[in-house]
């Protein structure tokens, strides 16, 4: 028997992670993504702090949840350039810019 990559928990010795806890963690990722943008366009209910302590549970770590926001900041900014959602510059300027330092995000 091998464990799990992503909960620890044994496993066949064919399989690197089970296949719920690659679900999970993939939809947490998607999660994460509608999040960031819909934090951005003030559409969301939580906040980043809150957001970011339930991760774990969807076996996202720091680094990767960084690149997760960074995507969704992109394609906020990509949506906004593309007019097809009326945003305020300063509101996805200064939303993204808080988004960066709560996920420690850097270049
Ligand atoms: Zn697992």
């Amino acid at each position: 028997m091998g464990k799990c990559k992503l909960c620890g928990k044994d496993i066949g010795w064919f399989q690197r992670t089970h296949k719920e806890c690659k679900a999970k963690k993939l939809q947490g990722s998607e999660d994460l993504i509608n999040y960031t943008i819909s934090f951005i366009q003030l559409t969301a209910f939580e906040g980043p702090d809150r957001k970011k302590q339930d991760l774990s549970t969807y076996f996202i770590n720091e680094s990767e949840a960084s690149a997760i926001v960074l995507e969704g900041i992109g394609i906020t900014i990509y949506d906004m350039l593309n007019n097809s959602k009326f945003m305020s510059v300063s509101n996805v300027y200064n939303r993204s810019i808080f988004l960066v330092d709560i996920f420690n995000i850097t270049s």
